[in-house]
């Protein structure tokens, strides 16, 4: 166990939230105070939320938001100029509160685990591995994995035909198995309805999956929070 001195800091101490005059400044308090009730993080830079509009694009999809860092070419490091964006278009929203949390699992992947040059589970940052067992264990990434192999995705009976495999490897890089993950175990910890009927509508989907049935989430679950309590953010 490392309990660091400063590990009682709230979640929120390091996210400056959008002013009151934004849609979605009642979404962002909401998320935060959900954050800080489920576990404290370390001292981290602070980080801006920032929100834009923008509707589906030709492709058809809608990008839901972002985390951004920018990073030093010469040294890799990153500079400090980090934001998050949350797209506030109406075709965003159904999922705008697990967009947010996954966003902060971003944030937190890459400053509150050691070198900052590289988000920890791209870089294989050991504390991640039971972590890592669990979510490769789990069917959802099973799932992911042999959509990519046979380009096809059965879903909640609908036969997904000329998939995107890009699309497909993406979801399944470890930093975004991670952000996924951890908006689910910020869903399931807080027990915040939104965020629950959030989740539970995209496993009801027909669309590229992208969360955990609630039993195949259990191991993942409990790996973050053990990695958690490691760190002294949990009690
Ligand atoms: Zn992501």
């Amino acid at each position: 166990m490392v309990q660091q001195a400063s590990a009682n800091v709230p979640v929120s101490a390091a996210l400056i939230p959008l002013g009151p005059r934004y849609k979605l400044a009642p979404v962002v308090q909401e998320v935060l105070a959900t954050i800080d009730a489920v576990h404290t993080d370390g001292q981290l830079p602070t980080i801006p939320i920032t929100s834009y509009s923008r509707g589906a694009g030709t492709s058809g999809n809608v990008s839901a938001g972002g985390y951004r860092a920018t990073v030093d070419a010469q040294t890799g490091k990153a500079t400090g100029s980090l934001s998050i964006e949350l797209n506030s278009h109406e075709q965003a929203m159904r999922g705008v509160r697990n967009t947010l949390a996954h966003e902060i699992g971003h944030f937190l992947d890459h400053r509150a685990f050691g070198d900052v040059a590289d988000l920890a589970t791209r870089a294989g940052d050991p504390a991640f591995a039971d972590w890592r067992a669990t979510a490769d264990a789990s069917a959802h990434v099973q799932q992911l994995r042999t959509a990519a192999r046979t380009g096809t995705i059965v879903r909640n009976g609908v036969r997904l035909r000329s998939i995107d495999v890009g699309y497909v490897r993406y979801l399944l890089q470890p930093h975004e198995v991670w952000a996924r993950s951890y908006a689910q175990y910020v869903a399931e910890v807080s027990g915040n309805p939104a965020m629950l009927a959030e989740i539970a509508r995209e496993l009801s989907s027909a669309r590229y999956p992208t969360q955990w049935a609630q039993a195949d989430f259990a191991p993942i679950r409990a790996a973050i929070d053990t990695l958690f309590r490691s760190r002294g953010w949990r009690p």
